[in-house]
């Protein structure tokens, strides 16, 4: 069994340099997931200087980490847009992910890119009949905007459902392929990708930004964000606007594949595609604060999905946001931020390039204003900002109290050392793994992740092997201990 994604499985793939020289570029674009490499590709034949940089390496974030369909059917988001903003907006929704998911089908054919795109029908479905109502409305709803919906009695793999329906001209597709292949299409001499690439500050002058690696400094008149998780953007509120979304993922060997996606439409979530001859559930998936024990989503997910033997296991995080709408669109004069996709970022990332191009090119965009970060609240984030701010405050507060109870007296064991919390893992040879168990961000207590035998902030999601190597941001930090 492999503790990485199945998209991570990949033989090869092309290294970029990392930054060694201070550059002056039009376009700088921070981050290198599905949001950064469907940007980049945008300004593609554009004269103006451009750079992306990635703290890691291409594809190596949220975005090879999915369950990697490309559908308009998210659970029953319809639903929740109608009853908050209202049938045009939801209607206008439903516009924006057809179109991207358009774009990325014209683009995969045009550009031949080779990412195993298949179309796919997507299935919304129930196994309780109290959830009935919800799938009937779902569907009414998308038959009200004109999309073709077809009831079923059955999923193609399973007779245990209650209702449900499904829709066509939706995909699945290999995600680190993808991104790769755009990538390698659109870099040139005036176009550059620079890899392990850190921005660690950003600093506005004139009207321009100075932005900061540990060495260098990249001059740009535009800075899209790209990086998943706004953490710095206090002064913007952001981190209060939106929460981290935690789930497992399995891959599993089976003999009869399908060419179908399906997800349920009650708790606990199970979402399923096929890639190839395997079966790719996800599952239990938790808000960040509430999903320390790794060890108890995996029962859970065995339990739900009825698969204990996998070839594959892996966990991965989302932006959520209070609204159900990404944040998409300038937050200060030549900053842009293109995040919170509430586990939709294929499609959502897709339409967030597009955006960004028509604002850097002052041009008409009729989806700008659904999506401005910077847009007022509703009923919707009413009820969820104190719910937010509590389970914020919540993670916080039981990182320092629970301090990995659980574990504490096995393997990792925690001990002070000089006043300080240390961590001692010890491997399958014996090896120990010492770190300290701060995470260097906000100071949170880390949490043993069983599983994949990472360290994980409960807190903001920032991610650590067990040397302390940080794999995963928001921390700038390591937590070697030496
Ligand atoms: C369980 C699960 C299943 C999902 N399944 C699907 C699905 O089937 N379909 C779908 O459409 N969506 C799905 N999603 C959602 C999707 O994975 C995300 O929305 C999407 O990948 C986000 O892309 P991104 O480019 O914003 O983030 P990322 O892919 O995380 O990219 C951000 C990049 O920025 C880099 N970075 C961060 N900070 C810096 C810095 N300071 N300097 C330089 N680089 C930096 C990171 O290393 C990272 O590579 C799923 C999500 C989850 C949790």
């Amino acid at each position: 069994m492999k503790n990485i994604p199945i998209w991570q499985d990949l033989k090869k793939s092309n290294d970029y340099p990392s930054l060694k020289e201070n550059i002056d570029v039009d376009i700088l674009i921070i981050g290198g997931g599905i949001t950064g490499c469907n940007t980049f590709y945008q300004f593609k034949d554009d004269s103006r200087k451009i750079a992306l940089v990635e703290r890691n390496k291409i594809g190596s974030g949220s975005s090879s980490r999915s369950s990697a369909k490309i559908t308009f059917l998210q659970e029953n988001i319809y639903t929740k847009l109608t009853n908050v903003f209202g049938n045009d907006k939801a209607k206008l929704y439903y516009r924006s992910q057809k179109e991207a998911i358009n774009f990325i089908y014209n683009l995969v054919k045009y550009e031949n890119i080779n990412c195993d795109l298949k179309k796919s029908n997507s299935y919304l479905y129930t196994i309780d009949t109290k959830n009935i109502k919800k799938i009937e409305r779902e569907k009414d709803i998308l038959i009200s905007f004109g999309e073709n919906v077809t009831s079923i009695n059955n999923l193609p793999n399973s007779k245990n459902i209650k209702a449900g329906f499904y829709v066509s001209d939706t995909y699945v597709f290999h995600p680190l392929k993808y991104m790769n292949s755009i990538i390698e299409k659109s870099v040139s001499k005036n176009h550059r990708v620079f890899e392990n690439t850190k921005i660690i500050k950003i600093e506005k002058y004139d009207n321009n930004f100075k932005c900061y690696t540990n060495t260098n400094v990249i001059n740009a008149k535009y800075v899209i964000l790209a990086l998943h998780y706004p953490y710095f953007l206090f002064p913007y509120l952001m981190p209060l606007k939106c929460y981290l979304e935690k789930s497992f993922l399995v891959c599993s060997k089976v003999k009869n594949t399908y060419d179908f996606n399906a997800i349920n439409i009650e708790k606990p979530l199970n979402s399923i595609r096929y890639y190839k001859d395997h079966i790719l559930m996800v599952s239990s998936s938790s808000n960040l604060a509430l999903a320390s024990n790794s060890k108890e989503m995996v029962e859970m997910l065995e339990k739900n999905t009825n698969i204990v033997n996998y070839d594959y296991i892996w966990s991965n995080y989302d932006l959520m946001t209070l609204d159900n709408l990404p944040l998409i669109g300038f937050i200060d004069d030549g900053l842009i931020l293109a995040t919170g996709y509430n586990t939709w970022g294929n499609s959502n990332s897709m339409l967030a390039s597009l955006i960004i191009k028509d604002l850097i090119d002052h041009k008409a965009n009729i989806y700008k204003e659904l999506f401005d970060p910077k847009r007022g609240f509703n009923s919707q984030k009413l009820i969820n900002y104190p719910l937010n701010i509590f389970s914020s405050a919540y993670s916080f507060i039981s990182s320092k109290v629970n301090k990995n109870k659980t574990f504490y007296h096995g393997n990792p064991y925690f001990t002070k050392k000089d006043g300080r919390s240390i961590a001692i893992y010890k491997d399958e040879n014996g090896t120990e793994h010492i770190v300290y168990n701060k995470c260097p961000h906000l100071k949170c207590s880390l949490v043993f992740n069983e599983i994949e035998k990472t360290w994980d902030c409960p807190c903001h999601g920032s991610r650590f092997d067990i040397d302390g190597k940080c794999i995963m941001g928001p921390s700038n930090y390591d937590i070697g201990y030496k």
